[in-house]
């Protein structure tokens, strides 16, 4: 009887905006699975921290410093992970950010930036790693969405336009590259803490008026949507595709 696991040792993970939050979580999950991590940011000092940091702790991890928002840096960082790793098993499209603005001031500038960061970037990721996981006929991409893909709010009208794109570019990618063995699915996380939100998450009146409207009564914790990317990445996940899971306390369930 096969059981299911969720080791990825000998794996090959490209992990955008590894060096915080969401993917920092994300990126020392995967290496403890036994992935062999590709650490992306802006920042180079940052990256090459947290690839000190897989590798003390016994992986294999590289720095590879990139703007999702650039597509010139997009090819560069998939051929220095094939040149360094030989294939590309996972991809982790979370890198993102916000504009908080009433949609009535916002400018052409803060929709393309949301925009170009959020969707577009992930997509010309996703379509470069695409044609070397169809070559190798295997591959996993999670594009990290969130709850502002599936349900309304206020003043972050960008952000929730990239995100619901990046949820049918999930369900678009995967019914393309189903046949290929390449399974995309989308992670949908509710309210964590982390360098995106702190300053607003900890002041007392958005925590009432979050947890308030969560049913668990909390914020996410880093790992606990690091778990779900594990899951995804994993073998025990082959048969789902074009998955799009809310990992929200219950949010998008009302
Ligand atoms: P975060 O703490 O602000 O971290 C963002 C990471 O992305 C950093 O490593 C940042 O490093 C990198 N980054 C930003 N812009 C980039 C770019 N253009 N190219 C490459 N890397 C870039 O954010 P987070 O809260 O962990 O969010 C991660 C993802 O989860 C985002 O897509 C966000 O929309 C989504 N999400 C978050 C929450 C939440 O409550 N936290 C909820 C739902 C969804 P540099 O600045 O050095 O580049």
């Amino acid at each position: 009887m096969r059981t299911p696991s969720f080791d990825l040792t000998g794996k090959a993970a490209i992990i955008t905006g590894a060096t915080k939050g969401l993917g920092y979580g994300m990126t020392h999950a995967l290496a403890k699975a036994g992935a062999d991590v590709v650490v992306v940011s802006r920042t180079k000092s940052d990256c090459d921290a947290v690839a000190e940091e897989i590798k003390s702790a016994g992986g294999k991890a590289i720095a590879v410093p990139a703007d999702v928002s650039k597509p010139e840096e997009i090819q560069a960082l998939v051929d220095v992970t094939v040149r360094e790793f030989g294939k590309i098993d996972i991809l982790v499209n979370n890198a993102g950010t916000a504009i908080t603005k009433k949609a009535i001031e916002l400018t052409e500038e803060d929709w393309d930036k949301i925009m170009n960061v959020n969707l577009k970037g992930p997509f010309l990721l996703a379509q470069a790693v695409g044609k070397q996981m169809m070559a190798q006929n295997s591959g996993k991409v999670i594009n990290i969405a969130s709850m502002f893909g599936l349900v309304g709010d206020v003043n972050v009208l960008p952000y929730l336009c990239s995100k619901g794109g990046m949820i049918q570019m999930t369900r678009g990618l995967a019914l393309e590259w189903a046949r290929y063995h390449i399974q995309v699915n989308a992670v949908c996380p509710g309210y964590v803490k982390t360098a995106l939100n702190t300053s607003e998450l900890d002041t007392e009146k958005i925590f009432k008026y979050i947890t308030g409207k969560t049913p668990m009564r909390r914020y996410g914790e880093i790992w606990e949507i690091a778990g779900m990317v594990q899951f995804l990445a994993s073998s025990a996940a082959d048969f789902m595709t074009g998955a799009i899971i809310p990992v929200d306390g219950g949010w998008t369930a009302q």
